[in-house]
């Protein structure tokens, strides 16, 4: 497989469009598109992506034609991805990509089913789930991947929410899918490359998607790319691969730097006394180590062993 070592020139995400300033999703739809190309048609629930690229014109285009667009229901992507791709396929057009492309309330809560079917049927799609940690289309509601002690306004001040973010990664890496990547847009050629490994790839792939929103978030809209760095250097967004359930990479060894760097300019975590920044690492931490040992026993097994474990 190729992969881009640079930049390509082209942009297809024209200006202007509806993005808030300093917006992470918006260079990832940039980053997404100049990855995959022209050949691809989108399905996009409700949510920030579909906003900015449909209101009040359509912004991403190549050579003047716009890029393939459509809309669904809130919960629904998984399902419309499959029936398009499905169709695709029966009138031979095996090259256009399809890429349901949903908000972490689209795809950790309200499509969750869809997206876990989908996946246990293997479906021929990347579905990218651009994680910005709440309903922030909406105006910044709770979803099950906010972190527990953020403020969000299904959750005001003086009570963040209480509950942990959901592993979504390990869920759907469980479904034995062909692959499964996190990323995000301060590391430019590791996104790329990932955009473009899940090209070459078929069945169901899988792209986790870190977006820092500054409206939401409530941090200085020049953070943007700092904040998407600092998350993958204090273990909050390791960046790792799964291939077939089985094969973990870890991409990045994070850098000794505290967590307080990654929380104390973010508005939603202004509130966090000593403690609770404390059990905020700790959490931090155990992810960090289960994934390591998940990565060494999973690399580690026996080929004889796999199958009798993964369903294969
Ligand atoms: S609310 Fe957040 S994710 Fe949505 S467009 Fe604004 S900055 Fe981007």
């Amino acid at each position: 497989m190729k992969i881009l070592s640079i930049f390509p020139e082209t942009e297809y995400l024209q200006s202007p469009h509806t993005a808030c300033t300093g917006c992470g999703l918006s260079v990832a739809i940039r980053y997404f598109l100049k990855a995959i190309g022209e050949k691809i048609v989108f399905v996009m629930p409700p949510g920030c992506a579909s906003v900015i690229v449909n209101i009040p014109k359509r912004a991403i285009s190549y050579k003047g034609q716009p890029i393939g667009l459509l809309a669904c229901p809130f919960g629904a992507a998984a399902t419309f991805a499959a029936g398009f791709k499905t169709g695709l396929t029966m009138v031979g057009d095996l090259e256009t990509v399809v890429v349901p492309w949903a908000g972490d309330g689209a795809t950790f809560d309200i499509g969750f089913g869809a997206v876990s079917a989908a996946a246990e049927r293997n479906e021929d799609f990347i579905y990218v789930c651009y994680d910005n940690e709440a309903y922030m289309n909406t105006g910044n509601q709770r979803s099950s991947a906010t972190p527990k002690g953020a403020t969000t306004y299904t959750n005001p001040f003086p009570v963040p929410k209480n509950e942990h973010k959901k592993d979504i990664m390990l869920i759907l890496a469980d479904h034995n899918i062909p692959y499964a990547a996190t990323m995000t847009i301060a590391y430019p050629r590791d996104f790329m490359r990932k955009v473009q490994k899940a090209k070459g790839m078929k069945g169901f792939r899988f792209l986790h998607m870190f977006t820092p929103c500054p409206t939401g978030w409530r941090f200085p809209t020049e953070w943007t790319m700092k904040l998407s760095r600092l998350a993958v250097q204090t273990k909050v967004f390791p960046l790792f691969e799964v291939e077939n359930g089985n094969r973990f990479i870890l991409n990045k060894e994070p850098a000794r730097i505290p967590l307080e760097e990654y929380l104390k300019v973010q508005g939603r975590f202004s509130h966090l006394n000593n403690q609770e920044i404390e059990e905020f690492k700790e959490k931090v931490e155990q992810r960090w180590e289960w994934l390591k040992w998940l990565g060494n026993y999973k690399n580690n097994r026996p080929e004889e062993h796999r199958g009798k474990y993964d369903g294969e």
